[in-house]
């Protein structure tokens, strides 16, 4: 048995203007019950320009969803033009960061010291940084998943206390399975979050590995959550897609 409090945190990418965000938080306030929240921490990570909307639903209505950004300045302020601090994001009452999804790290090239940098400024702003990890295809057939996804995460943390590693997540998110429908079997997914785990055993210690949560993403739905979750170093998932339906997301949360 493990004490470590499941986590569902919904990556919205770039969808949902101000209004959408709105419907959808107050679909999702409207179908939740405190029992939910008890069980499990419940996240939404939309869009920058959407955060402001969000933030106002959930204090006025003292929800229990946190709500975070999905990506971060490695910067505290000055001439970025375009990027988001973490002073701002925490100033907007934000808990949690996404750092590092594959997406950033395709598109944006963002490399594993970009990553660590980000790493860095999102604890430093005390927002908790869901740091995503995941092998290609190719890496995948090559059979080297494990030891990709390991090299990404020791570049990530690199520089990190014990007490700081302590305070992130983790998302194992294979590249194969993002927004493609191939969801990762339940053994594919304890694998590399069994060797995530085992690695912050050396990284901080077998205590912080212990309560760290390391989460699986990828083509998650609330038809697949529940095997996925059962596995015992699966702790919890990131959710793209299927986060937009506040039906199957409160599926996803309340996975058995
Ligand atoms: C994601 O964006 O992190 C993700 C896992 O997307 P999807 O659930 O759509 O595969």
């Amino acid at each position: 048995a493990t004490t470590r409090k499941p986590l569902l945190a919904g990556n919205w990418k770039m969808t949902l203007n101000h209004l959408e965000a709105i419907r959808l938080v107050q679909d999702l306030a409207f179908r939740l019950e405190e029992k939910d929240f008890d069980r499990a921490d419940v996240v939404v990570l939309p869009p920058f320009t959407d955060i402001r909307s969000v933030q106002t639903l959930v204090d006025g209505d003292k929800l229990g969803i946190a709500y975070g950004a999905q990506d971060i300045s490695a910067h505290d302020s000055g001439a970025y033009t375009g990027e988001v601090s973490g002073s701002m994001l925490s100033k907007l009452g934000c808990t949690y960061v996404v750092v590092g999804h594959s997406e950033r790290r395709q598109y944006h090239a963002e490399t594993d010291e970009v990553v660590n940098a980000k790493v860095k400024a999102a604890l430093k702003h005390e927002l908790t940084p869901i740091l995503c990890i995941g092998e290609g295809l190719e890496v995948r057939k090559a059979d080297g998943h494990v030891s990709h996804c390991i090299s990404q995460l020791d570049g990530a943390l690199s520089g990190l206390s014990a007490d700081e590693v302590a305070k992130v997540v983790i998302a194992y998110e294979p590249v194969w399975a993002i927004g493609t429908g191939e969801v990762a079997t339940p053994e594919n997914a304890q694998e590399v979050c069994a060797a995530v785990r085992e690695r912050l055993a050396d990284l901080a210690s077998p205590e912080v590995a212990g309560a760290v949560r390391v989460l699986y993403g990828g083509s998650v739905k609330g038809s697949n959550a529940g095997a996925i979750m059962a596995q015992p170093d699966v702790d919890g998932a990131l959710v793209g897609g299927a986060s937009l339906d506040a039906e199957d997301f409160t599926r996803i949360v309340r996975f058995d």
